[in-house]
């Protein structure tokens, strides 16, 4: 019987959650990402993506919905993704006993054994809350014997939280 226990983080709406970290008057309203050339779509706010907005979309195929609905509108600043992404990852490296880098937004954390110590919910309701002060960027947590698992966990965990709202 093996006590491995894999936790992935993954931001929400991680490019549309930096810009919103300097833009508070932005606070549930609508946000996208653009591409390098200003061509696509490539993040959206959760608000972003309850009116419809679809990734990878062409900017100008969404301009009438982008104007009709006030979308804030940004140009992509790979810098600041990095910057902020570098605090969310170290903060991570000293929240658990072993990280692993997975993406710009997301992280393998190994729980392996932990689990005997304290429940991983709450520890997981922790790390998330933490990482929110700590960075302001919101997280959600998908925790699971192996890192596939812990991945689709996630998935899950995105889907409840998006029909909560929370
Ligand atoms: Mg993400």
């Amino acid at each position: 019987m093996t006590d491995t226990c894999f936790a992935l983080v993954d931001c929400n709406n991680f490019y549309a959650s930096c810009e919103r970290l300097f833009r508070p008057d932005l606070r549930n309203k609508p946000i996208v990402v653009l591409s390098n050339n200003d061509g696509c779509i490539v993040a959206r706010s959760a608000e972003a993506k309850a009116l419809g907005i679809s990734m990878a979309v062409p900017l100008f195929q969404a301009q009438e919905i982008i104007d009709r609905e006030q979308i804030a509108v940004f140009s992509s600043n790979y810098a600041l993704y990095g910057d902020i992404s570098a605090r969310v990852m170290s903060l991570l490296e000293q929240l658990a006993p072993a990280t692993e880098v997975y993406s710009i937004d997301e992280a393998f954390l190994d729980l392996s054994g932990i689990g005997a110590c304290q429940p991983l919910s709450q520890l997981a309701t922790n790390i998330k809350q933490q990482v929110t002060d700590w960075t302001g960027i919101p997280v959600c947590i998908g925790i699971a014997p192996t890192k596939t698992l812990a991945k689709l966990a996630n998935h899950a965990a995105k889907r409840i939280q998006n029909r909560w709202r929370c």
